[in-house]
């Protein structure tokens, strides 16, 4: 039996939380939740939304999956997404991007891993207004977090029998920084022979995603580029809907999906379930339990392919709770 801990989260969140969750247990793995509640919900009792317990329980299980939580605009609190990031140190942001059978899309046949580094660049918020009329930001890259960040991507293409990584950077302009990104994956690949390595400028790589993504297998990234291209994957493959995340440290992960909390349709039973149940799909590979994640995503893509009992956003009329429903009559 597994123990995990599950963040509802906020807006859409406890929604498609349900949703999900029913659909994994009705796969029949042996999982008991543990579930806590985080987000602007829980700021009156805590006084924050990112109470101690919440990060407690996600270190004692070590796995969590979790919902969207809304980070407000022009409120004190920083983004509990983030914090959560940093507090466990998930330095591995990973996001696949995978074609779904009734879903249409440009292509059919998409299978991107987007591997996208979380700690550091633009993103460490090292930034200040110079005069009123100019700012300023400062990009760190380390030796050290671009590293982690390729191993692990070398790590997970021969976990997963994939052939290809690609670094993607703007190294001719940033010699510094992305020089030092690059030259880290290159230093590391060599470690890797059997996995095919290439590198590709940020500008041409999406070019290329739109023209040829079939080109493509797994890409590591620093934060900027990661943040902005697994989008761009996301698109391909049909939208934040059905677009699942993970973010990995070392022995510990959380997962989610990769759209926000969508508080216009808060309680309405209409939102697209699937971002947080392939989220759950994935969480269930990592965990090895393969023969229930393989389990959902049949029915999940029967029920797909069928096409009657889907969500607004892939042109159906079901809500959250009929798609869920609809799943798992196909298990
Ligand atoms: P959003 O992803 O919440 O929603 C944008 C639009 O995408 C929605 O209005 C809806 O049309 C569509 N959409 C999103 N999820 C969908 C689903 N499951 N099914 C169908 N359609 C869906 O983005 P936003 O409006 O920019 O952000 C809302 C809040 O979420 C903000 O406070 C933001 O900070 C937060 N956010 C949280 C996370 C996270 O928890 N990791 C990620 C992104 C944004």
């Amino acid at each position: 039996m597994h123990k995990i801990t599950w963040i509802p989260g906020d807006g859409v969140g406890p929604e498609i939380s349900d949703a999900s969750r029913a659909i994994i247990d009705a796969s029949g793995v042996d999982i008991e939740w543990e579930i806590v509640d985080a987000g602007v919900d829980v700021m009156e009792k805590y006084g924050t939304p990112l109470p101690e317990h919440v990060l407690e329980s996600i270190r004692r299980n070590k796995i969590a999956v979790k919902g969207p939580i809304t980070t407000p605009i022009g409120t004190g609190f920083r983004s509990v997404n983030v914090a959560l990031r940093k507090a466990l140190d998930l330095y591995a942001n990973l996001r696949p991007a995978k074609s779904l059978p009734g879903v249409k899309t440009r292509y059919e046949d998409i299978d991107l891993v987007i591997v996208r580094e979380n700690t550091e660049d633009l993103y460490a918020g090292i930034e200040h207004m110079v005069t009123d009329d100019a700012a300023e930001s400062i990009k760190i890259i380390t030796k050290k977090a671009s590293r982690r960040i390729v191993e692990f991507a070398f790590e997970y293409a021969l976990k997963e029998g994939r052939r290809k990584v690609t670094a993607i950077h703007k190294a001719n302009i940033m010699k510094c920084t992305d020089g030092l990104f690059l030259a880290t994956a290159r230093e590391v690949a060599e470690k890797y022979p059997q996995i095919e390595f290439e590198d590709r400028i940020v500008d041409n790589i999406c070019m290329q995603l739109v023209i040829k993504p079939e080109l493509y297998d797994v890409l590591v990234l620093p934060n900027l580029y990661g943040d902005i291209v697994s989008d761009l994957c996301a698109g391909l493959v049909g939208g934040l809907g059905v677009a699942p995340g993970a973010n990995i440290g070392d022995g510990i992960a959380v997962f989610e999906p990769v759209h926000g909390s969508a508080p216009k349709y808060k309680g309405q039973n209409k939102v697209n379930p699937l971002a947080l149940l392939q989220s759950g799909i994935l969480m269930l590979r990592y965990i090895n339990e393969r023969e229930a994640a393989d389990r959902i995503y049949k029915a999940m893509t029967a029920v797909l392919e069928e096409g009657a009992r889907v969500t607004y956003d892939l042109g159906g009329s079901a809500g959250t709770s009929e798609m869920a429903e609809a799943i798992i009559d196909r298990m």
